[in-house]
């Protein structure tokens, strides 16, 4: 461990519950970008704000010329009570909560962009600091940085999550595909109303409905690669209004999620051809929006064996896990569209601490210490890629 991480550590813990206290929604992170942009000033690095919405991104220039090393945070809050009762850090702000930890997020590269700016002189490089609003909500903020011009010129990106279903003390990667493109539609079923007991005389909404609901979990058992991984959910459905009245319409609203884009687009085109057919059989009409959510985030190999490699070396061998492929999406997959460079989490869970609850719970909170290991791991990362006999030298 760098001991200027240790070091920082109390700052960082306050950092996290000053942020904790005070979330804000996606596309609405207006005090978290000042208090962001403040602090990056003060560390005399060349400020920008208002960068694909709320976005703020800091450029650290290095001793020498080298590569530009992007790391990314993200923002924005949900809109979840917090329901730590008895937290002396809970938020401040009702109905709305870091529920995911994006507040250690910032924290975590907050810390680096300190601690690297006091290493200035060993940089063979530059740094971007990337700030992300929104990435909670598709169309997120990742896309709008990236048409702002944030990854103008940047050779690599890295980004870390903390993970609490992992336990503090290890790092989660995988080569490839590792978070699932999640996409929505919402289909209306067009019938005809009429009275509960004259069924010939109507085209009754809801039966269509639910035919629809059974017909579409057929693309995926049947229709869909077996050995390709695939979700179609129909999270609601809403239609008819009294006992005895037939709906005229009724409502489906649902997800998708995939990993591959061939079967992303043959589940977008099977599920107009399935609610056709069964409106059709039925002499309904239907309307069908399908919105693309995130893409799969797919790491690059040779950057996500270098996340590996000096997670190793920081933690142990057996402490660096190879994680399944998993359904959340993520718009840093965007990012890995455009440039080189690695996701990964980092353990942040404690059952000894009862720090067990899942991402988006309203009980969720996550192990500060992890925040040392995040910080530590993007420092390494920099060190590395910049100058890869670094990592040699300071291996355990
Ligand atoms: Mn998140």
């Amino acid at each position: 461990m760098f001991r200027e991480v240790d070091q920082l550590f109390p700052k960082m813990v306050e950092w996290r519950r000053y942020l904790h206290q005070y979330p804000e929604l996606s596309y609405q992170e207006e005090k978290t970008a000042r208090y962001i942009a403040q602090f990056l000033e003060s560390l005399g690095l060349e400020v920008h704000t208002g960068i694909g919405g709320h976005g703020v991104t800091g450029r650290l220039v290095g001793k020498e010329p080298g590569p530009l090393i992007a790391l990314r945070a993200d923002m924005d809050a949900l809109p979840i009570s917090d329901g730590k009762e008895d937290c002396a850090y809970r938020s401040k702000v009702p109905g709305v909560m870091h529920a995911c930890g994006h507040d250690g997020h910032m924290t975590m590269l907050m810390a680096t962009a300190y601690l690297l700016s006091q290493k200035k002189e060993q940089l063979k490089g530059s740094i971007l600091f990337l700030f992300q609003p929104a990435e909670e909500k598709p169309p997120g903020g990742a896309e709008a940085m990236i048409r702002d011009g944030v990854l103008e010129s940047v050779d690599v990106v890295y980004g870390i999550h903390l993970w609490t279903p992992l336990p503090v003390g290890t790092i989660g990667v995988r080569e490839a595909e590792m978070m699932a493109a999640a996409d929505s539609f919402t289909i209306e079923i067009l019938g005809q109303g009429g009275h509960g007991g004259v069924p010939h005389q109507a085209i009754d909404a809801v039966a269509i409905a639910s035919h629809t609901v059974v017909n579409l979990q057929t693309i995926v058992s049947r229709q869909v690669d077996p050995l390709q991984s695939a979700v179609i959910t129909v999270g609601s459905i809403q239609g008819g209004q009294a006992f005895n009245v037939i709906a005229d319409t009724c409502r489906l609203e649902g997800t998708v999620r995939t990993f591959s884009p061939t079967v992303r687009q043959q589940i977008e085109k099977q599920i107009e051809e399935v609610t056709k057919a069964t409106c059709q059989m039925f002499g309904a009409d239907h309307r069908l929006t399908y919105e693309y959510g995130y893409p799969t985030l797919v790491n690059h190999p040779v950057e996500a064996r270098r996340i590996a490699r000096i997670g190793k070396q920081m933690l142990g061998t057996e402490k660096v896990i190879t994680i399944p492929p998993m359904m959340p999406s993520e718009d840093f997959a965007y990012y890995l569209q455009k440039k080189p460079g690695a996701f990964c989490f980092v353990g942040a869970g404690n059952k000894s601490k009862n720090l067990v609850h899942p991402h988006h719970h309203p009980l969720f909170d996550f192990d500060e210490s992890a925040l040392k290991i995040g910080v530590e791991l993007f420092m390494r990362l920099v060190f590395d890629y910049l100058d890869p006999s670094f990592s040699n030298a300071s291996s355990k």
